[in-house]
């Protein structure tokens, strides 16, 4: 039971790593706690599997936040375009959206699963399901891998890729961090990311289903701006959701202040400087009428008139100075307060993970053990929506298994 490199977690990032591995490596062993490969990979992009992004590789650096530094090496030498052409040849035509998300061609997940699968069988990986492992420890250069079925296996590498902590049922449940752990690894804090948001607050849940398109949501902590975001904005029955919010979960905390600007990329001095000047000369049209110019729902409208205890029929000529300012805060520094987020269990990714200062960018190789290696969503690395956590899954995984090769040369 002596393998070259046992692998552990068979996910996007595990599957890579064991197919590119064994096309140069007798020995290759991927250990997988399920009964199959792959589960969240089936769910992803609501069973479509949004595999990556199309364009150009440079701007997938401003979709992973700090990490992208870490991350540069891995989605330079394997990058986007790699992806595609890795499927296609499997026999996966793909199909570009107008936003450059990429999807197979028959958006179905399983057949990117599958292509994932022929090539380990075609390269003779090992694989054993229903294989939890629990402990990991290293002797002599020997790693001993350990199972909760009592089974130990040996290696010369192990590379663990065991997912983060979010869709706990899916496999991937933060049990890696403690492997990484006891092998002398820090972990940065898991935390859901993206995720939506929860309010406490009612006024919008008649709102639930209506989204805006290129709202700006600014983050604020303690009166200190965190992070500012741009893209659209859905209302849920328990507070906010879609791009913009999902994207920027990963800067907010609970208790932490939103302000949307519905009116982006107009700024409140903007619009305060507009209504001071035109609502004057609508006198008798009611401040509802007069709003439809921005061509928001008019649900929205009401609800915000509503916060601020305006009547929608009260006309611009009876409008106060007062009413006035307050309605242009509520169009372009909406504030919300932050109940909660949304919890693992809906999260789509985990930030946090093993601390990348302790794993080498240029190999995924740890600094603390010769041998070990991290890939995937493992790592303390979490990407935007729109295919790039998958990448970053394939891109580290690329990286890893080429530097295995490398290293035995
Ligand atoms: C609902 C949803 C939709 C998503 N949609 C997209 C999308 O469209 N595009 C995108 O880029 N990303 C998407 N993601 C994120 C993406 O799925 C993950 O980032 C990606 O799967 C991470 O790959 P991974 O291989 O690192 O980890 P995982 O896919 O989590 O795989 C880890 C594997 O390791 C196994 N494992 C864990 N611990 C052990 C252990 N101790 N012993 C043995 N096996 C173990 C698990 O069972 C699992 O199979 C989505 C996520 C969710 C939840």
């Amino acid at each position: 039971m002596h393998y070259n490199t046992i692998i552990v977690g068979g996910g996007p990032a595990g599957l890579f790593t064991a197919q590119a591995l064994a096309k140069k490596q007798k020995r290759v062993l991927l250990l997988e706690r399920n009964k199959g490969a792959g589960k969240k990979l089936l769910i992803s992009g609501a069973g479509q599997c949004n595999f990556t992004h199309a364009g150009d590789i440079e701007d997938f650096f401003n979709c992973y936040d700090d990490k992208a530094k870490f991350l540069k090496k891995a989605l330079l030498a394997f990058d986007n375009k790699k992806t595609m052409r890795f499927f296609e040849e499997a026999g996966v035509a793909y199909t570009v959206f107008p936003n450059n998300k990429v999807f197979p061609k028959s958006m179905k997940s399983v057949d990117i699963l599958n292509a994932l699968l022929v090539q380990c069988q075609k390269s003779n990986v090992e694989m054993i399901y229903n294989e939890l492992v629990n402990q990991i420890s290293v002797y002599d250069k020997v790693f001993t891998v350990e199972t909760a079925t009592g089974k130990r296996y040996f290696s010369d590498q192990v590379v663990i890729a065991t997912g983060g902590k979010s869709y706990a049922h899916m496999g991937s449940d933060g049990t890696g961090y403690l492997l990484a752990k006891h092998l002398g690894h820090r972990i940065i804090e898991p935390r859901p990311a993206l995720t939506d948001v929860r309010l406490d607050e009612n006024t919008f849940k008649v709102l639930s289903g209506v989204s805006v398109k290129q709202i700006e949501v600014t983050i604020w902590r303690e009166q200190k701006k965190i992070q500012n975001y741009v893209g659209d904005l859905l209302f849920t029955h328990k507070g906010l959701s879609g791009p913009a919010i999902i994207n920027s979960s990963r800067w907010m905390k609970s208790g932490d202040a939103l302000q949307v600007n519905f009116l982006y990329p107009k700024s409140y001095e903007n619009i305060k400087a507009y209504f001071a000047s035109e609502v004057a000369k609508r006198g008798k049209e009611e401040i509802i009428t007069f709003l439809k110019q921005f061509e928001l729902p008019r649900t929205l409208y009401q609800a915000l008139c509503q916060r601020i205890s305006l009547d929608e029929h009260t006309t611009c000529a009876e409008l106060s100075k007062k009413q006035r300012e307050a309605l242009v805060d509520q169009l372009t520094r909406c504030p919300f307060t932050i109940a909660s987020l949304g919890g693992f269990h809906i999260a789509m990714v985990t930030a946090g993970g093993v601390h990348l200062k302790e794993v080498n960018p240029t190999t995924m190789e740890s600094r603390k053990q010769k041998g070990l290696y991290f890939v995937g969503e493992v790592l303390d690395i979490d990407g935007d929506t729109g295919g790039y956590n998958i990448q970053a899954a394939f891109s580290t995984a690329a990286l890893c298994a080429d530097s295995i090769m490398q290293n035995k040369k």
